[in-house]
């Protein structure tokens, strides 16, 4: 007979017969246990065709990437530990030394940081086009270029660009160049999570997206994304993503697998009620524009039109330059309901105000200061009182 220590861990274990339970079981692992020597020499691990360490995948994992790929419209998914750290993977996946990346002048920030610090430092400079000019951006493109990053809509200003137009800016200098290393698109898809328009069919290589918002919908689990159609593709970006470790634990996944049921429900109730807010702000006295890409009037409107069906949780409100920054400030400490905090498509409404100047390199038209509301799951009619009763104090 083994020691009690023995048996307790070689104690038998089958999933339970019959338990075809809803939620699939939460696995982890680090050591995967293989058979005998061959199959530990030769068990594939970039396929799926079985499992070789936790860090290359568990059937947890697999069933979430398998779920984000089919939401995104995409065949191959990679998880990374933030929205964040799935972005810079795309970057190092993609980019060498001597490469140029090109970003949207309203990329979201941490991407811009990255690009300045690590990237620079490696060798592979950036630059900064105007999202909502396809001319600009095959302007700035350059013999070096290899990556060029979409936002739809951008970050804080959310300016909505024409994603079709700027993809084919990008084919058409693949053709004249005849590169053996094409340009690569990639989309910091979060804001649409692969809900409000397909990534793909508007001519994207690679959509990234932070499952932090929407997938999880929690406010309480960090992941990130990294979806392709292309096998080649995939690959890079598996191989980047093994040599670096990332990996991402069975209980967050849990988290994100169970959050991912009720997404497209919560998208569209959030969408609704952040475009009766939006609207209805519109109309305050004191605000200058709301941004919203299906506002009328909003930059991007017409390309948000026609390329979108859906939008989310966010919008900014200009307020008038006669608004001292230290009056907005008290504007929003004055919310009940929208609290102070990053992140967005939780259950809780979200605010921050922003210095828009101090993020761009193009001029910002507006002198007023800029609030960005994100819109969580409390009903409509209690977050207009509450942006009412704090519009009343910043009039006072
Ligand atoms: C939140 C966010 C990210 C980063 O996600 P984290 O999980 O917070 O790292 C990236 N892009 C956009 C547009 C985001 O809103």
């Amino acid at each position: 007979m083994r020691e009690i220590s023995t048996q307790l861990i070689h104690h038998p274990y089958r999933p339970p017969e019959g338990f075809d339970a809803v939620a699939p079981g939460v696995h982890k692992a680090s050591t995967v246990i293989f058979p005998n020597v061959q199959a530990l020499r030769t068990q594939e691990w970039m396929d799926k065709s079985g499992y070789t360490y936790g860090l290359h995948g568990t059937p947890t994992t697999f069933i979430l990437e398998e779920r984000i790929a089919t939401v995104e419209g995409g065949r191959h998914c990679v998880l990374a530990p933030s929205g964040l750290s799935a972005l810079s993977l795309v970057d190092m996946a993609f980019l060498r030394q001597g490469d140029e990346l090109l970003m949207p002048d309203n990329a979201y920030g941490p991407g811009k940081t990255f690009a300045a610090g690590e990237l620079a430092a490696w060798g592979i400079t950036h630059r900064y086009y105007d999202p909502l000019d396809a001319a600009d951006l095959a302007a700035k493109m350059g013999p070096a270029t290899r990556l060029v990053w979409l936002e739809a809509p951008g970050s804080i200003t959310l300016e909505f660009p024409d994603i079709p137009a700027l993809v084919a800016v990008v084919r058409a200098a693949n053709q004249s160049r005849g590169a053996e290393r094409p340009i690569l698109t990639a989309l910091d898809n979060t804001w649409g999570a692969g809900i409000a328009f397909n990534a793909f069919e508007l001519g994207v290589d690679v959509s990234m997206q932070a499952l932090t918002k929407y997938p999880s919908g929690g406010a309480d689990v960090l992941m990130g994304a990294v979806v392709t159609r292309d096998e080649a593709l995939h690959r890079q970006v598996l191989l980047c993503h093994m040599r670096l470790g990332l990996g991402v634990s069975g209980n967050d996944t849990e988290l994100v697998l169970r959050g991912l049921n009720s997404m497209a429900l919560r998208y569209h109730a959030q969408d609704a009620s952040t475009r009766e807010l939006a609207t209805w702000m519109q109309q305050q006295d004191g605000v200058v524009q709301v941004l919203h890409p299906a506002l009328p009037g909003s930059p991007g409107h017409e390309a948000w039109r026609r390329d979108a069906k859906a939008a989310a949780c966010l919008f900014s409100v200009v307020f008038d330059e006669r608004f001292s920054q230290a009056q907005i400030d008290a504007f929003c400490d004055s919310l009940r309901l929208f609290k102070l905090g990053w992140s967005w498509a939780g259950p809780i409404s979200l605010c921050a105000p922003y210095n828009v100047s101090a993020i761009r390199t193009a001029a910002w038209p507006h002198k007023g200061g800029l609030v960005r509301f994100a819109v969580g799951l409390e009903a409509v009619d209690d977050l207009r009182a509450d942006l009412a009763q704090a519009l009343a104090t910043l009039h006072a």
